[in-house]
């Protein structure tokens, strides 16, 4: 990989044995040619093709360009989506092609774009997948030609199948992160996560102790404010009087909460927030299909065992938003328990004068 002048990544993807190669988005060609060039020369590559995460002319507008500046690139078949500048091959959904060893596979994300294809590439030595605009940091794209139920089967379905193990190369992710590393990228990611601008699912601000979070009813703009959530420490929940702390629940890692981020950063993510008491209030009942925030706020109650949970609704939300509860339950089996003060959970267990039951409800 090499960093030039423009805004976006291009990558060089080569197989050790044979050298054959591909060039993934060679956007600028005056600065890819030269290296392309120099890499022939010296024998370290054979370049097999040009291919393309998506058409938009920051990824897909140098192709011809690259191929008429040396008798090299000229007859390079072009890989990718169906609009992209010059394409001449594009692989079904789930196919794809071979880079010596490297087994290359299309995996069909449209919603960026509707030509985007994520290629998850696969040898010996490890796997990688090639996200282009599609994964962006904090969660998702910008839906230019597609739905927000088509980001969500990209995000939490298709790429959410993709294994553990595989480095994830996006250069909104790398540009937004500054970091390459899988675990650097992680890393901040979570941090990043941590920092969501209003527009963004949960906006979280940290005040020692205390976590405030905005919660948004979508991920993207326009978004609607929907509630409050304040998360603290075991330490001051103790501290508080026994009637606020019925108020309060801890803050499982339960598998009730559409989340549209990342599962591996919401998984350790959950390991910080297992253990901190949480209080929710829902301003906005977009579930019930209000226009406005209207009557009074309510308080809002998290599902901390399964008897609680109406799985007949978990399944229609996994639906909705493409998640797969067991999935993401499996992920955060290995995540420690922790003890519960006994006057958590009040929600479910009695009373409270303050919020009568009909004025509490769950996260759906
Ligand atoms: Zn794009």
């Amino acid at each position: 990989m090499w960093t030039g002048s423009s805004d976006n990544y291009a990558y060089l993807v080569v197989d050790d044995k044979s050298k054959d190669a591909v060039i993934i988005d060679p956007a600028n060609p005056e600065e890819v040619a030269p290296v392309l060039k120099e890499q022939i020369k010296a024998g370290k590559i054979n370049l097999t093709a040009i291919v393309n995460t998506h058409h938009h002319w920051d990824h897909a507008g140098g192709n011809k360009k690259l191929q008429s500046f040396s008798s090299e690139f000229q007859d390079k078949p072009i890989i990718g989506g169906k609009d992209c500048e010059g394409v001449t091959q594009t692989p079904a959904n789930g196919e794809g092609f071979k880079i010596g060893d490297i087994s290359v596979k299309a995996l069909y994300t449209p919603c960026h774009t509707q030509d985007s294809i994520c290629w998850f590439m696969e040898d010996s030595t490890g796997k990688v997948i090639f996200t282009g605009d599609t994964l962006f940091h904090g969660g998702c794209g910008r839906f230019f030609e597609g739905t927000p139920e088509e980001m969500n089967t990209a995000l939490n379905k298709t790429l959410a199948a993709v294994p553990d193990d595989t480095v994830v190369y996006d250069p909104e992710i790398q540009k937004a992160t500054g970091k390459s590393e899988p675990v650097d990228v992680m890393a901040k990611l979570r941090e990043m996560k941590n920092n969501f601008k209003p527009g963004n699912q949960n906006f979280v601000m940290h005040i020692d102790d205390v976590r405030q979070c905005l919660i948004y009813d979508l991920p993207n703009n326009p978004a609607k404010l929907i509630g409050v959530e304040y998360m603290i420490t075991p330490k001051l929940y103790e501290g508080l009087d026994a009637e606020e702390r019925k108020l309060g629940m801890l803050i499982m890692p339960n598998p009730t909460i559409p989340n549209q981020v990342w599962e591996i950063a919401e998984t350790e993510e959950m390991k910080e927030v297992v253990g901190l008491y949480g209080k929710t209030f829902h301003f906005w009942q977009v579930d019930r299909g209000d226009e406005l925030p209207l009557g009074m706020p309510q308080l809002m109650m998290s599902f901390t065992a399964d008897e609680q949970v109406p799985w007949d609704k978990v399944k229609e939300r996994d639906e909705k938003y493409g998640v797969d509860t067991m999935k993401k339950r499996e992920a955060r089996k290995g995540i420690e328990a922790f003890k519960v003060h006994e006057d958590a959970d009040g929600c479910w267990k009695e009373e409270i004068s303050a919020y009568p039951r009909g004025t509490r409800k769950w996260f759906e």
